[in-house]
This record gives C-alpha cells, structure tokens and sequence, in this order.
C-alpha cells in the first residue's frame, strides 16, 4: 500500500520505505513532524504499539502519530537497521548533535563521500546532555528520526561519549548505545610529570596494586630496561619512565578496567564496544606512556575497538588545529602504529571539528584504523543557518553569548578573546554569517551554547531555546544543506583513507569487544 502525499499530510520523499508489509513514513505537517504508517488489511497486531490516531485507507489502516519514544522503540523493532551496532575497525566518524536536529546533513554527507565512512549520528557526552537539557535516550531518539527521515539504510553506531561514572554507563546502555567511550582523565595523575623521582617512588607505592591485580616490582619488570619495537621505530623504557606512566596513568586503568567490567555484566559481552578517551589531559601523551597504557589495560583483560591519545599541538573547539603540521604526523605516525601492533585498534581523533589541516596526516597514518569525533561544530552550522534565516534572532544568540563567554569558556580548551569581536549592533545583517568564520567569534559562540539552550527570562520561560528550536525546524532543509557541505570536507580525506587500506580499513570486528 502507498501512502499519498497530500496538503494535509506531505510526505517527506526520501523517509518512504515499506518493511514488515507496511508502509513506513515521516508527514512534515504544518503541526510539526509525523509518524505515518500504512498496513492492508487485517491489521497486525503490532499496529497497537504505535501512539497516534488510526483510521480507514484504501482498504486498509493509516496510522498517523507522534515522533516521540515510545514510536521509536517501534520504528526501530521493524526498521532494525536504525538500531545502533558495533561498527568494529571500520573507519568511522562520530557526529554530534546537540540540538538533536543534524542527522539529515550528516547522512547526506556520509553519502555524498561515497558511504565508506561508517557514521555514528548519536554521540553526546553526558556534560554535554547536562547543558543542553537532553536525556541519553533523547539523543539516540533524534538520530532515530533523522536517520529514518533520509531513509539511511546503512549501519549506525550510537557513541556515548566521555562516561565517567557507573551511572554515566548505566543511564547510556539503557538508552541503545553500542559505543561507550571512557574517560579516566579524573584518575590520570598530571602532577606525575614533574614529580621527582622520590616521588614517583612514594606514590607508585599508593596506587590500588589490589584492584591491579598486581605488584610494583611485576609491573616494572615487565616494561623496565626493555624495548618496544613500534614498526621500526624504537621505544626504550628506562625506570624513571615506567614509574611516570604508571604513576600518571595507573589509577585510570584501575578505573576503565571497572568500568569495562561493569559494562560486560549489564549489556552482555558482543552488544557493545568501548573506546579508551585520554585526550584530556594537560600535556600530550608520550608514546612510551600509550604502549605503556595499552599494555596495562590488555593485562587487565579490557578490549577496546579506538583509543584517543592526547597528541601534539593545540585542539581548541570548532578552529582549525594550532601547532606544527609535521610535528603532529610524525607524532601520530607513531600512536598509528603501536594501534596497530598493541590492538589492532583505531586512533580516535577527538575535538576533531573543523581541523582540516590535520585529518590527511591522520587518515594517512592510521591507514584506515581511525575515528573522527566531532562534537560542537553542528552546532555553529546551526548559527550560520540561522543568520540568514533569522537574523534577529542570531543577534539575540551572539549578544549572550558575548555576555557568557568569560564564564562559560572554563571547561574548554579556547583561546578566543570577546574583545576581538564585534557588538551585535555594529554589523549589518549581511555581515553576520561571517562571524561563523572569525575565529574569536566562532570560539565564543562554539562554547555558550549551554546559556543559550538553558538561559530562562525572568517569567521562567526559555529565553533563546523556544524561538531557536522553532526557526531551526521551519528550516530543516537549509540547515540540512550547511551541515552537508561542512560535513563533506570532514569525511572526504577519511573516505579516501577508507578504500587505500582494506585489509584493516575495512575489517569487520575481528576482536571480541566484551571485557572479562
Ligand atoms: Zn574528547
């Protein structure tokens, strides 16, 4: 049966697709989006499910009802490919969303560099959902919907990043993740790296040896006076290095190896996959501490399918990578290749928005075995959309965020100064879609999206979230389109680095991804 579009009930082309002898599509209605089903006659049971009214249809029944949870559960029971997977080492790209609106441009780019990208369309951290007032399953809801919305086909993975707690995990897995990315950055020890050596004595000492299973002497044993060949390029370990990295990096592998484990126990081992995340930290992670790391976390039976090291060089949100280009190859080079003989795994690339000058060196490198994360550059093709298309309202967003910045910038790693931008009234309306490319102004309104999302007026309704959600949804395609061809120069130097290596490239989960 097919359903009609009508002016009543237009319907978006590209979401029609017809699984479990139904027709399946979104209505973009003047009320908002909808779910619209069509089934022949009998009705299957299944057809009660669904939230929304049914009525008679050429012989049949037309189900028209909301896009909210409980018809995603449905949706994705009959759509299963919309159910988030395990992607394994294929190169993959997570892209997050924090307005929940973005999975129709990011499909599009996906497709538009040839699908070799394995995507993850959901993937937030939970200091992220905290600011943008989103629950874990909102997330992978809105990826649900835009996914089925572009009539994506492919898999999906769903990444929920930067957990740091058990409730973190706890709160993701009910919610469909397949990717858990964990954050050990409170329990790594930056003041290991200038620690003396005394010190590093006193306080390898102190780390939990129990929880290691494991002992001071076994452990420096197995890594002191010995060198690691990484692919021709040597890696000695004297005893002033294992002590730093154990001391630096000791108590995190403690705590991913609880975490891993606890994950196993709740999800079931081969429903998820993990990926280890130091990119936090204060100074780059040495190569002697990645393999130092990776060995440590196998000993303690952790399986991980990417890992983010902290590389050379400066990574602030939505601007182009700071530093030397060849230094970070050369640096890269290296982490490239202990992933391949310590896993192998992929090389996770974090705060990855917009560092065009970087991702041939890392795609080169990795050979394939890579992911790209981007977080908040979605976001600012929102702004860029949203002042051509309302304007005032794009004042009324880059004025707070002038306001918040100073406060708001704490938790990010931004250099951006306020008084290298403009007042909102000193520009004309034509002027303003350039602010998305001006680095101190990009900074600035890369990180107070939380006071626009969460800023109330004094009578408690939203100031900004309202009117910004509502111009966005007006202009879906538009936005659609900015994201496509931002998204399209993040992917293509990954798609190409997709097809050169097949042998890893494109391996399918050769490993198990469960922890003991
Ligand atoms: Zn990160």
């Amino acid at each position: 049966m097919t359903i009609a579009s009508t002016d009543a009930l237009p319907i978006v082309p590209g979401s029609r697709v017809t699984a479990d002898g139904a027709e399946w599509a979104l209505a973009d209605t003047k009320a908002g989006m909808r779910l619209v089903v069509a089934v022949s006659r009998p009705a299957p049971s299944w057809l009660a499910d669904l939230e929304g009214e049914a009525s008679e249809y050429a012989g049949g029944t037309l189900l028209v009802g909301p896009i909210g949870p409980a018809n995603a559960v449905v949706l994705r029971a009959h759509l299963p490919w919309l159910v988030p997977r395990p992607l394994g080492l294929r190169t993959s790209a997570g892209m997050g969303d924090r307005l929940g609106l973005a999975t129709p441009g990011h499909v599009r780019a996906v497709r538009a560099t040839g699908g070799t990208v394995a995507p993850i369309f959901a993937q937030q951290s939970i200091r992220e959902m905290t600011r943008t007032g989103r629950t874990p399953q909102q997330v992978i809801d809105d990826a649900t919907w835009g996914a089925f919305r572009e009539g994506w086909q492919g898999e999906v993975g769903a990444d929920a990043d930067h957990l740091k707690t058990v409730a973190d995990v706890d709160a993701c897995v009910a919610a469909g993740f397949s990717l858990f990315t964990i954050d050990p950055s409170e329990h790594v020890d930056a003041g290991a790296e200038q620690a003396s050596l005394q010190e590093l004595w006193v306080r390898l000492a102190a780390l939990p040896w129990r929880d290691l299973e494991d002992t001071p002497s076994a452990m420096t044993d197995r890594y002191a006076a010995r060198t690691f060949d990484i692919d021709g390029h040597p890696i000695r370990f004297d005893q002033q290095m294992v002590l730093r990295a154990a001391v630096k990096y000791g108590r995190a592998v403690a705590h991913v190896s609880a975490l891993c484990r606890h994950l196993t126990a709740t999800s079931g081992s081969g429903r998820f996959e993990i990926e280890i995340s130091v990119d936090e930290t204060e100074t780059p992670t040495s190569h002697a501490e990645h393999v130092w790391l990776a060995g440590e976390l196998r000993r303690q039976g952790v399986r991980w399918v990417s890992l983010a090291p902290r590389y050379v060089g400066r990574f602030e949100k939505g601007v182009d990578y700071i530093g030397d280009v060849a230094a970070f190859e050369a640096d890269c080079r290296v982490h490239a290749a202990i992933a391949r003989l310590m896993g192998p795994y992929k090389l996770s690339l974090h705060s990855g928005s917009d560092k065009f000058s970087i991702y041939d060196a890392i795609a080169r490198q990795a050979r394939g075995l890579v992911h790209l994360k981007t977080a908040g550059t979605s976001y600012l093709e929102a702004l860029r959309t949203l002042a051509v298309v309302d304007p005032a309202l794009f004042r009324d967003i880059y004025t707070l965020a002038r306001e918040r910045y100073d406060v708001d910038r704490a938790t990010y790693h931004v250099s951006a100064d306020v008084s290298r931008t403009a007042p909102a009234g000193a520009l004309a309306d034509a002027d303003l879609p350039r602010l998305l490319d001006q680095f101190d102004a990009r900074e600035m309104l890369h990180v107070t999206f939380g006071s626009v999302l969460s800023t109330r007026a004094v009578d408690g309704s939203w100031l900004l979230r309202d009117r910004l959600f509502s111009a966005l949804r007006a202009h879906l395609d538009a936005y659609a389109a900015n994201l496509e061809a931002h998204f399209v120069r993040h992917l293509r130097p990954f798609a190409q680095a997709a097809t050169v290596g097949p042998e890893l490239g494109s391996a399918r989960t050769p490993r198990e991804e469960d922890c003991r």
